[in-house]
């Protein structure tokens, strides 16, 4: 229950590479069958999504005129039902509403509420273009796009801490429901649900891939395009939401069609419209409906998750963080999930966050500041996933212009985590040129030296990440942070810590 079968595939250690760069860019690989689509880092749990999903359903429909037909809602119910039977991931209490409204749109909240507007089924040519945006809008929740916007938001608040499980004073609920709020709060305003471009995708490959299982046909969300654009032409107000800023169709079209290719289903469409006919005829008997939702919908994607909230005011004076020196002998720390081992003085201690991180600090060196964490001295280590960051904010820069026959993977992973420490800290610039050292010495390797004072804690600091891929193809990511007076007294802690740093299996 609390993994989803999407974080448990078991991937050959030897096909790991190349499918990972497919899946950092969402390509078609034909040589590794259908998409896998890589989890995005989330800081929310399964349960999360499902208490935030029914709280923003009671909000969303204080708006929304539903329209309670039985022949109409079980017509959907029934569809959606055979979706969710093969959508895989989580196991959500999907439910399935219609929203008496024209225009051609749907969107989903976390945890499995699904809307459908009525305008999809006035326009629908048969089950399977209904099905097809049925099946899209279950991906994101499958996918958990929603509550993945809000950890990426989260962190802008919360500084890096959160990146190692530091959840700080507040706990987890108190935390995470500011969160919520700042997003514009539960209900149809939610800023998590407008998702990026790659989001959008993901959610048509994996749908996709749902209509596939579930006895319908990729070809179906294609037929669902024709008729939006059929209805454009005719009526344009029906469709400018779902047309707005959003992916071209021509270019869905062609991923999904790829994606069909990768899942060997020939390209034929669900005929079927014994269903749909009476719940058209049922809906012509009510009056027209107008254009209500305007959010959160399979339409409104945007280029970027919702803006961070305001950082917070500038520390009057430095905060005062006295620790004991480290020491000169390590321990080890070996993760609960076996991902990775790393050397630490012994007189730090070790702050789990479970799957979200480990923290490894000295005593009093991630003083509380406004309720969260603040990390003054120590050092994070995790598994890399994926950030979702734009390819818009992972620029390469002179640092990491000659890469050649390096990872194409890591070097992805790392651009996502440098955007992702530049967006908890947009108040680091980096060394210039402190990347070429780190890849040097270690190909396998990638890594800067940030430098900035912290406005949370009036502290001039320096920041190292580092991302290193182990052996079984995976990334862990390692942060060291240290203020910046002291960071030469700490390089040979960072240094031992950073070469210490191993993959399962791995000697020493
Ligand atoms: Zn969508």
């Amino acid at each position: 229950m609390h993994f989803s079968r999407i974080h448990r595939i078991h991937i050959a250690p030897a096909a790991l590479a190349a499918l990972a760069v497919a899946m950092v860019a969402l390509a078609a690989d034909p040589a590794s069958g259908p998409t896998k689509i890589e989890p995005r880092w989330n800081i929310f749990s399964e349960q999360d999504d499902i208490e935030i999903g029914k709280k923003s359903a009671v909000e969303a429909e204080k708006k929304l005129k539903l329209i309670n037909d039985p022949t109409v809602v079980g017509y959907v119910r029934e569809i959606g039902g055979r979706l969710v039977a093969k959508a895989h991931g989580p196991s959500f209490p999907y439910t399935f509403k219609v929203v008496d409204d024209k225009s051609l749109n749907a969107f989903a909240l976390p945890g499995g509420p699904v809307y459908l507007n009525r305008g999809v089924l006035e326009n629908a040519r048969n089950d399977g273009e209904v099905a097809g945006v049925l099946a899209h809008e279950i991906s994101h929740a499958v996918l958990r796009h929603g509550t993945a916007n809000a950890s990426k938001a989260s962190v802008a608040q919360t500084g890096l801490g959160v990146l190692g499980g530091l959840l700080g004073s507040l706990g987890r609920t108190k935390s995470y429901a500011g969160l919520i709020t700042q997003a514009g709060g539960f209900g149809l305003n939610m800023a998590f649900l407008k998702y990026s471009r790659d989001a959008e995708t993901e959610a048509d490959v994996n749908g996709a891939q749902i209509l596939a299982r579930a006895g319908f046909n990729p070809e179906d969300m294609v037929g669902f395009f024709e008729t939006l654009d059929k209805v454009t032409k005719a009526d344009h107000s029906k469709t400018a939401n779902f047309l707005s800023n959003h992916p071209t169709p021509d270019r869905r079209i062609e991923r999904i069609r790829q994606e069909a290719a990768l899942l060997h289903v020939k390209p034929m469409r669900t005929q079927m419209t014994a269903g749909l006919a009476p719940v058209q005829t049922a809906l012509g008997q009510k009056p027209a409906a107008g254009a209500t939702t305007g959010t959160g919908t399979l339409a409104s994607a945007t280029k970027e998750p919702p803006p961070p909230p305001a950082p917070p005011v500038q520390a009057a004076a430095p905060l005062k963080v006295t620790v004991a020196p480290p020491a000169q002998d390590m321990k080890t720390y070996a993760s609960a999930t076996g991902a990775y081992r790393v050397d630490y003085p012994s007189n730090w201690t070790v702050l789990e966050g479970g799957k979200t991180g480990t923290t490894i600090a000295p005593a009093s060196g991630t003083p509380d500041v406004g309720g969260h964490p603040e990390v003054v001295y120590g050092a994070i280590v995790n598994v890399y996933s994926n950030f979702g960051n734009d390819a818009a904010k992972k620029e390469k820069d002179e640092d990491e212009a000659d890469t050649g026959s390096a990872s194409e993977q890591l070097d992805e992973a790392f651009q996502d985590l440098r955007a992702q420490v530049l967006s908890a800290s947009p108040y680091l610039t980096k060394v210039k040129g402190s990347g070429r050292a780190f890849r040097a010495e270690d190909r396998r390797r990638r890594g800067f030296i940030f430098t900035g004072t912290n406005p949370r804690t009036g502290i001039a600091e320096q920041v190292t990440i580092v991302a290193r891929q182990i052996k079984d193809g995976r990334i862990i990511y390692f942060l060291f942070v240290s203020p910046q007076s002291e960071a030469d007294a700490y390089d040979a802690t960072l240094k031992a810590m950073m070469g210490s740093l191993k993959g399962p299996g791995q000697k020493g």
